[in-house]
């Protein structure tokens, strides 16, 4: 493809350049021709196989566009006819017709047919007239305003076959009418040459779709699985762009509705405002604009609006003012997101930087592409193809800067559950030790509540509860290691009349004292001592036999006996009696049927005269 076609964006650019030299061309249509200046006849030899006619074509501007072949023959009889100004092939919108002529001398007799064609995609309607040095007139009719199989050959640009035969000169006059701009890149190809100049140009075209294809169901599959809206932004995106290029091309009209000229008509403005709508959508998704940049993603939701209601107009609208608003807001639109990315980035969100070199890149291949058709840069195949190359650089970075930015989200998710996780783990830490000191101090205030419970209040002595307990496990404990257990009954005497005399203050304490005087004497036979109830104890002791436990018993009455209570004042005397009794270890013995025992030994001494010691068998205890 030698020809310089105008598409993507560049293509868009350059569209808004020639609208505007349009209207100093409409303005003085022939100021900027020289009209004595005549073309050359193009010589068809044996060399030539392909060449662009625009050095040979003269044009005149039918601005009613009611000229008929005969008419414009006419015009080109008397001169009407100018060579292209500056050999331009592009003129903007135009009202009307142009009409362009070109006289050809073929002498190669091996080529009597050549194709010609009008390499700009989106003329309406071409009328293609062969005038032959006999008087025959042979007529060809094309552009998108007919369905795609009325062309000669299925190509995605307006194309006819012409016969040049060898000899006379034949004149080729070409009528064109369009809504679109008016570009006029006409070429002539032998069969042969075109065949392969179509086929090289075939395989970049499908190397790019190829690319942008396998991009589409890469990204496709990821937004299966992921379903990250960014990935359904970015396809858009990807398709939409896509599209502007399919259309511009001509090959949206070839494949996509070759029955449709009104589409063929319709797809330029709404592809364009489709693709900024995917390209701002997926931009403020990627960005994160919403919570990045709230500015800049409510402006990004005004040019979506615009693009969305400026798509929905371009049905209706006609197309000289639909396409150039459009392209006009694709300037602001990417330039825009040019600056959404920048401030982004700016703000430290790291994705950002390969969105910003993905677009750059886009720009740079657009930016030269249009320096290109301004004729600033030289025709090179970077510069021709910037905007395929740039664009699909753009959209591989693009799908890179997605897997980035998914890696980036999956690594913020799995810190954030690692982070959530200690948390947890040193809350419960926490809780857990708070649990371990309550139950801590539970268990001491349970250990003082018991303690308190088995001590009683008055003489802090065990309670009767604690001794019956702590008893059985005596009475195990002995029968295991076949040692001697006894128990003492105590009984203080006369207490009643203490309390009668004294009152009930002085009876406490009198019961206070004589457990002290009890409890000191006891230290050293490691007894289990009890205030049994009222003003009498109990007192087992392990290890001793009946008499031992005698000497024990005769030892505490004896150390009560010979210590006054003194009290309040008073000095009075205490005596207690007391039985004794060596429990039966044969295993049966009840607890109660032995503190029974002792009881009855403890009313033996009471019978025989109080402040004395007792035990349980029948004979006389033995003096000790
Ligand atoms: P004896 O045992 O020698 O037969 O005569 P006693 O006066 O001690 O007889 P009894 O066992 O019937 O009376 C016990 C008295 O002890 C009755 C009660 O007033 C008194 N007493 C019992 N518990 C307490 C106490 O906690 N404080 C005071 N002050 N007196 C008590
Ligand atoms: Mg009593
Ligand atoms: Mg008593």
């Amino acid at each position: 493809m030698k020809g310089r076609r105008l598409s993507g964006w560049g293509g868009v650019l350059a569209w808004l350049a020639l609208a505007s030299v349009s209207v100093a061309l409409h303005a003085a249509p022939t100021a900027t021709i020289d009209p004595v200046e005549t073309r050359p006849v193009l010589q068809l030899d044996i060399q030539t196989s392909r060449l662009e006619l625009t050095p040979y074509v003269s044009v005149y501007h039918d601005l009613e566009g009611q000229d008929d072949l005969a008419a414009a023959r006419k015009v080109l009889d008397s001169g009407g006819f100018v060579p292209l100004p500056g050999n331009k092939t592009a003129f903007g919108f135009q009202p009307g017709a142009l009409w362009f002529h070109t006289r050809m001398v073929n002498s190669n007799a091996r080529e009597p047919r050549w194709l010609l064609v009008q390499k700009y995609a989106l003329s309406d309607h071409i009328e293609v007239h062969t005038l032959h040095a006999d008087g025959r007139v042979d007529t060809h009719v094309g552009g998108d305003a007919l369905p795609f199989e009325a062309r000669s050959i299925r190509y995605r640009t307006p194309n006819f076959w012409i016969n040049v035969p060898p000899g006379p000169p034949v004149d080729l006059l070409v009528r064109i009418s369009s809504q679109s701009s008016m570009q006029v890149p006409l070429w002539l190809y032998t069969p042969g040459a075109f065949a392969e100049v179509s086929r090289d140009a075939q395989f970049g075209i499908g190397l790019y779709y190829g690319i942008l294809l396998a991009l589409f169901f890469y990204n496709l599959v990821l937004w299966l699985r992921l379903r990250d809206p960014s990935y359904f932004w970015y396809l858009l995106h990807i398709s939409a762009f896509g599209l502007v290029l399919f259309t511009l091309n001509g090959l949206g009209f070839e494949y996509l509705w070759p029955k449709s000229p009104w589409l063929a008509d319709k797809a330029v403005p709404l592809s364009i405002c489709l693709a900024q709508v995917g390209m701002q959508q997926f931009a403020r998704y990627f960005l994160e604009l919403r919570t990045r940049w709230r500015l800049g993603d409510l402006i990004g939701l005004a040019m979506i609006a615009f693009f969305v209601a400026w798509g929905i107009a371009s049905i209706w609208l006609p197309y000289r003012i639909a396409t150039p608003v459009a392209s006009a807001a694709v300037f602001v639109s990417i330039a825009w997101i040019a600056i959404e990315s920048i401030v982004v980035t700016a703000r430290g969100y790291k994705p950002g930087r390969i969105f910003l070199l993905a677009w750059g890149l886009f720009l740079l291949g657009t930016g030269m592409f249009a320096a290109l058709a301004f004729g600033v840069l030289p025709k090179t195949f970077i510069t021709e193809y910037g905007v395929q190359i740039g664009s699909a650089t753009e959209m591989l970075l693009l799908s890179i800067a997605l897997s980035y930015r998914y890696s980036a989200l999956r690594h913020e998710n799995e810190r954030i559950i690692r982070a959530g996780r200690e948390e947890l783990a040193q809350k419960v830490e926490q809780r857990t030790s708070e649990l371990r000191l309550a139950l801590d101090q539970l268990g001491h205030a349970h250990a003082r509540l018991r303690e308190s419970s088995q001590r009683d209040s008055l003489t802090g002595l065990h309670t009767r509860a604690h001794f019956m307990d702590r008893f059985q496990q005596l009475m195990t404990e002995a029968h295991r290691l076949h040692q001697p257990l006894s128990l003492l009954m105590i009984d203080l005497d006369h207490f009643k009349e203490i309390n009668d005399q004294h009152g009930h203050l002085v009876g406490d304490e009198c019961l206070r004292f004589s457990s002290h005087v009890l409890g000191q004497a006891l230290r050293e036979h490691s007894a289990l001592f009890a205030r049994f109830g009222g003003e009498e104890f109990v007192v087992a002791l392990p290890g001793k036999d009946r008499e031992a436990a005698m000497r024990v018993a005769e030892g505490l009455r004896r150390g009560l006996d010979q210590a006054p209570c003194e009290t309040a004042g008073l000095t009075i005397h205490l005596t207690a009696s007391i039985g004794v009794h060596q429990l039966d270890l044969d295993g049966s013995t009840q607890v109660a049927a032995a503190l029974q025992q002792a009881d009855d030994a403890l009313y033996r001494a009471k019978a025989e005269g109080r402040n004395c010691v007792r035990w349980d068998v029948d004979q006389p205890t033995p003096a000790i």
